[in-house]
């Protein structure tokens, strides 16, 4: 009898105790069968969409680690993730946040029915992909934008990084890696200055802050003075996105950037100061 009335009473404990201390690791102080653990065990910064459509896990756990925030896992093992629709890109076979994609989704029809054509033609890219990217540049066997063989014209680490930055970024520091970006239409600036591509531009700059995007590689000047060249086609889904770059801004140092080749560049350029959060200030 005295074990029944435990269990009975044990679950309201844990609700009390748990409400609103967001110490989301902390474990059980008991050991119980899983039957009668409380049920909303996760961090409270969890998405609606996610309260609505992941299943009650066993055990607390952060909505982010440092690891997704560097990219280390595969969209296409990830809970968060789906595959985004061929009618919205180039190719098939992109991943998006869940929530990145469905505000997407509405943008694109919003889109659409004003005339205005979004076709993705860029979106998840773990460390692994970043990583092929970033040394195809470093090693010279990809041409950098300039159309430069990098690794040839620029011998020395610090100028060869910091000239694949002005539009790639390091393995484990691309928003890319979040599966909140997106790169729309073309990665050329000039298609969005002239003819239908800057109504497609227009549009953007009027309309996508209602479904919750921004331009995060907005033009240098002295609000932006560091970070990745203007990229009128890069677009950060913002409701997600804020929260990583704050997360980032705490918790990610240039030293724990490595694994590919140029990475000893990283301390030096400051990249975490200077790229990751050299952002369009209206993104913050
Ligand atoms: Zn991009």
């Amino acid at each position: 009898m005295r074990y029944l009335i435990f269990l009975i009473f044990l679950p309201f404990h844990y609700a009390c105790t748990q409400q609103g201390t967001a110490q989301p690791n902390q474990q059980p102080t008991a050991q119980l069968p899983e039957a009668t653990l409380p049920i909303k065990t996760r961090d409270t910064v969890q998405t609606k969409a996610e309260t609505e459509t992941t299943p009650t896990p066993t055990k607390p756990a952060q909505e982010f680690s440092i690891e997704y925030i560097m990219g280390k896992f595969d969209p296409a093992q990830h809970p968060d993730f789906v595959v985004v629709d061929k009618k919205y890109a180039d190719v098939e076979g992109y991943f998006l946040r869940k929530d990145t994609y469905e505000s997407f989704a509405k943008m694109w029809e919003a889109a659409q029915a004003d005339g205005i054509k979004l076709t993705i033609i860029s979106a998840t890219r773990n460390f692994n992909r970043q990583r092929a990217i970033w040394e195809g540049k470093w090693t010279g066997s990809r041409v950098i934008e300039n159309g430069a063989n990098a690794a040839k014209k620029y011998p020395d680490p610090k100028t060869r990084a910091l000239k694949i930055l002005e539009y790639s970024s390091m393995p484990g520091s691309s928003r890319h890696h979040w599966g909140t970006d997106i790169d729309l239409n073309d990665l050329d600036n000039y298609t969005f200055e002239q003819g239908p591509g800057k109504k497609v531009y227009e549009w953007m700059v009027s309309h996508a802050h209602e479904y919750g995007f921004c331009q995060p590689y907005s033009p240098k000047d002295d609000a932006r003075p560091n970070g990745y060249n203007e990229e009128k086609w890069h677009w950060s889904y913002m409701p997600v996105a804020k929260k990583l770059t704050d997360l980032a801004a705490r918790s990610m140092t240039d030293d724990m950037i490595g694994g590919f080749k140029g990475a000893e560049t990283a301390v030096e350029i400051k990249v975490v100061e200077r790229y990751v959060l050299g952002i369009n200030q209206n993104c913050l």
